[in-house]
This record gives structure tokens, sequence and C-alpha cells, in this order.
């Protein structure tokens, strides 16, 4: 059987023309955009394409869209083995964080891919990006996927999602993962790391659902044994699909000589539930009092505050230096080595699924899908 993969077109870069008149990039016909690439029908899979009815720059994607997105997989779960979403790379790591944390438990493969020069450009990169994407979905060992999560490919490599960042508006190397190596890379060979891959759990789920396919052979009382077990095992191993999030968040960026009132401002935007703050290094800050005040009395007031480095690469360590020591005291969440993008999202996810303080930290700064490291 050949794998099914369905195809999703949100829009973007890939299937742009130019506009005659203004001559701004805009998104067309899908249909139109599959006639630039014939070489689809080579694939060794069964590709099912679907688009937005009105493909969209993703600049313009919202928490709104994200849930349609899930929506369109999760509704189609079951039918297919992979997913390849063609999505504007500009706002594709935030899509693809958040979609990482809505789907638990995925036992099949979500890619993401775009381009930076549209389809039908004669030196465009999105031919190679397509085919390749669809390829790393269709990828099977015993008829199970390889990859189980929600992943970027773009320019040869293959990230997770969550730990993407868009590094570069004109090279097509336009994603970086600066703090996990990539899945896979794309040379003459697609070579696919399988001891990177995201498999959390999936290895015991496995042996339960084998253990579940054997259990006539076993006596009565091996069985009494180990029914429970392995049931337990197999029914926590569902997918879930938590496509809620909480939009009342906002990430600030500290700048040397940033002023007490611009940061009492924003703390205090009427409900708001949660702050991405991004430091200095290893997750330092001012420690003026007029700052760890403000930032001590907005948790008071139930705002979650999680301190991410500006970093491209490296972890937040509070207590490391001084200007960290009074940030740990007051209770901020450390984001570890996470992205923005992945804090963010992940954050809209915890306030949504999360009732207290104490859970919304323990369950942040553990790795749910691998977008930080424990
Ligand atoms: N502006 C485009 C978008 O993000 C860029 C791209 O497709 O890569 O939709």
């Amino acid at each position: 059987m050949k794998p099914k993969i369905l195809l999703i077109y949100t829009g973007g870069t890939i299937g742009m023309i130019k506009n005659p008149i203004t001559k701004a990039l805009q998104a067309f016909d899908f249909e139109k955009l599959l006639l630039h690439i014939p070489e689809l029908h080579q694939l060794e899979c069964d590709i099912t394409s679907i688009s937005y009815e009105h493909p969209i720059d993703s600049s313009n994607m919202n928490v709104s869209h994200w849930k349609e997105l899930g929506d369109i997989i999760h509704a189609r779960y079951d039918d297919y083995n992979g997913f390849v979403i063609l999505h504007g790379s500009d706002t594709m790591a935030y899509t693809g964080s958040a979609l990482s944390f809505m789907f638990e438990h995925l036992t099949k493969p979500i890619i993401f891919t775009g381009s930076q020069l549209p389809i039908g450009d004669l030196r465009t990169d999105a031919k190679e990006n397509l085919i390749t994407a669809i390829q790393l979905a269709a990828q099977h060992e015993a008829g199970v996927p390889i990859i189980k999560e929600v992943c970027i490919y773009f320019e040869y490599q293959l990230y997770r999602a969550n730990r993407t960042v868009k590094v570069n508006a004109d090279h097509f190397e336009a994603f970086a993962s600066p703090n996990y190596p990539p899945l896979a890379v794309s040379g003459v060979h697609l070579n696919i790391d399988k001891s990177l891959l995201w498999q959390h759990g999936y290895d015991e789920f496995a042996a339960a659902q084998e253990e579940q396919n054997k259990r006539p052979h076993h006596s009565a009382e091996r069985q009494n044994a180990q029914v429970a077990n392995v049931n337990d095992t197999v029914d926590q191993w569902r997918m879930n699909y938590r496509p809620e999030l909480v939009k009342e968040v906002v990430v600030l960026k500290l700048f040397p000589g940033i002023t007490r009132e611009i940061v009492a401002a924003i703390c205090s935007i009427g409900g708001l539930r949660g702050i991405v703050l991004e430091t200095f290094g290893s997750g330092n800050a001012p420690s003026e009092p007029w700052f760890i005040d403000i930032m001590q009395e907005t948790l008071g007031r139930g705002v979650y505050i999680v301190n991410v480095t500006q970093c491209r690469g490296g972890a937040v360590d509070m207590g490391k230096y001084e200007t960290s020591v009074k940030l740990k005291e007051i209770g901020m969440v450390s984001g570890k080595d996470i992205t923005t993008e992945a804090a963010l999202t992940k954050m809209m996810y915890l306030l949504k699924y999360t009732n207290t303080l104490s859970d919304f930290k323990t369950y942040f700064e553990d790795s749910l899908r691998g977008e930080l490291t424990v």
C-alpha cells in the first residue's frame, strides 16, 4: 500500500505570482500551483491536496487560522499517513510550534514547507522543498510512519518545528534550529537521524499494543495481571487534540535603557495572562528595584512570566549571575533553551490547559514535545 499524504496549501510565496499592476507578490490558484510540479505524480505515495479558500500571506496568520489548520488535520487524521503543509515562511515557526502543542501523541508526521521564490520562478527553491517534504512524510517502517512529530523542511534540512526560527529573509536557507540538530539532511540520500526524532513514550505504546494483540496466547492468569497495565498504556497514548489557546499574552523584549513607564504599561495591559520576557544572555535583566518590583507585582496579580533569552542559542540559567537571582526568587518560570516562538505558543497552550502557576511552571519547564532541553 502506498502511503497516503494530505497536502494542505495555506498560502505563502510558494504559490504566489506578481500582481502586474502593483508588482507585489500575492497568492494565486492552488490548482495552477500543482501544474508546475508534474514530478509529484512520480512519487511513491498517493497525494490528496486541499487549499484554503483564500490563501494568505503567513503574516496574516492568527490563532483562529492555527485552529482551522489543526481541525483540518484532526478531522482527517485517520485517513492519511502523513500531512504536508504549504505555508509562508515568515510565521512558519510559530504555526509549527503551535501545532506541535495542539497535537499530543502524534503517530504521524506533520511537515511544514514553503519557499523563498514562487514555484513559477526559474530559480525556485519550491520544488525541492515540496518534493522532499512529501518524501519525508511518506517514510515508514513496516507501515508505521518514521516521523511522528511536527517538522519544518527547508533547504535540505528537516527540523523539529518548535526548535526553529526564521533567520534570513533572502537566503534559501531561511531557518535555523539553534539548540537542536536537524532531524534529517537531504543530500544524495535522505539521511534521517532516528536518534533525534521525538518518540516520547511511543516505544512503550507500541510494545503494549503488541502485547494486546498477543493476548489470546497467554494463560488466563498472566492475562489478568497484564491486561490492566497494557490497556492503560495503550489508552494513555491515544492522540490528543487540544486546539484552544489563550491569546492574552505578550512578548516583552528588554533593551538597555528600557524605562519604567514602558515596562509598567505593558505589564498592566487589561486582561493580560502571560508575558514572554526576552532577557539578556543566560536570563539576565536590570537589577534596579523598580524593575523587580514591577515583575513581582505582575506575578502577584496572577500574570505568568516566562524568562527566555534573546540570544539565538543557549539557555536561560537563572541564578548564574546576580542579575537573574531575583527573577528566580520572585517565581519567574525558566524557558531554558526554548525559542521565543515556541515559548509564546506553549504559554498560550498551557494557560488554557493548566489551572495553577505551579502546574504551569512544572509543565513549562519540562519538555512536552521536545521543544526544550531538560
Ligand atoms: N511573506 C511570505 C509569507 O510568509 C514569505 C514566504 O512565503 O516565505 O507568507
